[in-house]
């Protein structure tokens, strides 16, 4: 049995006084429920207020990215050191808006995932097929090359700190969101993927669906047999929908 797994990807949003107050509300409507995992993944320079604020709960931080060098001379990128010092358990890697606006390759992506699990975080790593590409009829060849190509060397006890998000880029941000037969049936397929690639520890690895969840089509969509979780963007900036959200799981 899966232990499903929410995660709130803030993207460029809340400064660190407004993190402050998102966290202690979050935390308090959450209590101590512990059903879900609850990861919360603000810009860096919020790490620490959430840090601060997760404290005494089982809510775990997230960055959004992290480079495959542990230092040197690559201006504006971080190192999973500096991530695990504030608290991280999880990175997002490979997420769409990285690909699409800064130059992510599934090639980078690789040598980020493998850095993070080398130095102990568990990366969230995201796949998801454009609307061209859906329309074209290539959506499951797109998905293939990217868990493919995203996982490569991956071995072992890698397997169990895995997570894979599945999100479509056309419904990020859009308010249109996979119905969950066409969400299940793209997770069914990464799942027969995984089997290939992990054999047996494919049953225990958490594979998100992203794009447009909200707390009326939570429940819905979280209830698909192979949708373990969600990774949500716009829904995850406000106490109210993210928590509703991640209970939705239970
Ligand atoms: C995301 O950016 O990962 C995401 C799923 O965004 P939204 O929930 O806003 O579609």
């Amino acid at each position: 049995m899966r232990k499903k797994i929410v995660a709130g990807n803030w993207k460029m949003n809340r400064t660190a006084h407004e993190a402050k107050t998102l966290v202690a509300e979050i935390k308090a409507a959450l209590g101590g429920f512990n059903a879900v995992e609850c990861v919360l993944c603000p810009p860096f320079t919020s790490l620490g207020a959430v840090q601060d604020g997760v404290a005494g709960s089982p809510i775990g931080i997230g960055a959004q990215n992290v480079h495959w060098e542990k230092s040197g001379a690559f201006t504006g990128e971080i190192s999973a050191d500096m991530l695990r010092e504030k608290g991280c358990t999880h990175v997002i890697v490979g997420h769409s808006e990285r690909r699409q606006y800064f130059g992510e390759t599934d090639e980078t992506v690789n040598k980020r995932a493998r850095a993070a699990l080398a130095a102990g975080l568990k990366p969230i790593v995201c796949v998801g097929e454009t609307l061209a590409e859906r329309e074209a009829g290539t959506t499951f060849q797109v998905i293939e090359r990217q868990v493919r190509a995203g996982l490569q060397g991956l071995a072992g006890a890698d397997w169990d700190k895995l997570v894979l998000a599945y999100e479509p880029v056309w419904a990020i941000g859009t308010g249109k969101t996979a119905t969950s037969a066409q969400a299940q049936e793209v997770h069914a397929f990464i799942r027969r993927l995984l089997r290939e690639l992990a054999g047996g520890a494919a049953d225990g690895i958490r594979i998100q669906y992203g794009g447009s969840m909200k707390p009326d089509n939570a429940r819905e969509l979280l209830g698909q047999p192979d949708i373990d979780g969600g990774l949500i963007g716009g829904a995850a900036l406000q106490a109210a929908s993210f928590v509703a959200i991640v209970k939705a799981g239970a």
